[in-house]
Formats: structure tokens, sequence, C-alpha cells
């Protein structure tokens, strides 16, 4: 099916976020930078912090995971640990093929209803019909393989954000991504010179 995977948490499925298995020294925080991963950051601001931490301990066999605070978000690493010396970087990297066919195996092991996109496809940059042909394999072996919606990975769109000023209104706009919701800029409007505030629809 094609959508916004999020929509579907509102239909009691779970939701499936892909990751990189890093933590930023110090920190221990996973960067969440982009994709899914930075669509669950700003819902969840907390989640980086966990995942980071999480990723630290668990290291290299860091496995497919639900958070614990909301077991609907399921974190699924389709990047390996790519350097124990440096554990920042493992976001610069493309996703892993044998670490997605594993992590879909640990899919399985998960009760209940379960929306993905392709792993690895949007910003892992893996080819998307390679990967649904797994997902398909591997999920389709499921007793209830129905289970699972796999949502066709699209980039998202971009949104236009108003520029406003207290006296003056709408002084100017800007285009963002629309992962970019929440996002606050300050400026000052030309015309007097008072703070002016860029703010993408809060609304999640
Ligand atoms: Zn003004």
């Amino acid at each position: 099916m094609e959508g916004d995977l999020w929509d579907l948490l509102a239909q009691h499925h779970r939701i499936v976020v892909t990751t990189n298995i890093g933590w930023s020294v110090p920190g221990k925080i996973n960067n969440m930078g982009a994709g899914i991963a930075l669509q669950a950051k700003l819902r969840i601001p907390k989640l980086p912090r966990w995942y980071g931490l999480t990723c630290a301990w668990l290291r290299e066999q860091t496995p497919v995971l639900a958070y614990p605070k909301d077991p609907r978000i399921i974190l699924f690493p389709v990047k390996p640990l790519l350097d124990p010396d440096n554990p920042e970087i493992s976001w610069n990297q493309l996703a892993s093929f044998e670490l997605i066919e594993q992590g879909l195996h640990q899919l399985r092991a998960l009760p209940g209803q379960i929306a993905l996109s392709t792993p690895g496809a949007g910003n892992g940059k893996l080819p998307e019909a390679e990967v649904a042909e797994l997902v398909r394999r591997v999920l389709g072996a499921d007793p209830n393989p129905r289970r699972f919606v796999l949502v066709k990975w699209h980039q998202p769109d971009r949104q236009r954000v108003p520029v406003r000023c207290e006296v003056h209104g709408e002084i100017g706009s800007f285009d963002a991504p629309v992962e970019a919701r929440g996002l606050l800029l300050r400026t000052i409007c030309r015309q007097c010179g008072l703070p002016a505030i860029a703010h993408a629809a809060a609304a999640l």
C-alpha cells in the first residue's frame, strides 16, 4: 500500500523505525538524522538517547527492539556498527541486506499488527525492489503474514513555512521538508526590526 507509515499508528499498528547501530561520544545519543528515524525523533524526543544507550550496551548484537515506553515503536537497525572506535559514524554507510534479513526474522517474533516501509531502501540506498522481495520472502513465511503491512517508501513532500512578524503578519516564507514539523526559527522583520518567527506546523 501507499501512504504515511505514521497514519497506521492510529489504526492499531506498530511502526518499524529503521536505524543505525551507533551513538555519540560522549552522550551516547543515536543521531536519528534522516528518514523515518528523524520522524520518530520529532515525535519522541527521548528516543535518540534511549536508543543510543541501548546500542552502546548491545553494540553489534543490537537486535530489533520495541521502545519500552511505547512498544508500538519498533527500532530496526539496517546499518551495522561501522567502526567500534568511532560509533558516531554508523549512519554514514549503505544499509546491510544481511542485517535486514536478520532483523526481519526478529520482527516476526514480535506480536501484533506491524507496519513497515522497505527497510534500508530510503536513506540506506538499497534497491527498493530487492528489499521488497526480501521482506515478502521472510514475512510471507509468518503463520499470519497479513499482520504485516508494507508501506511504499516515498520521499517526504515539502511544506511551506510562513515567517511572521507580530506587527506585520506574514512577511515571507520558505520551503522545508515535511519532516521538519515543529521546527522553529527566529529572525528579524526587515520592516520594523522586531523578532519574526517561522514555525512549521507543530501538529504531528
Ligand atoms: Zn515587522
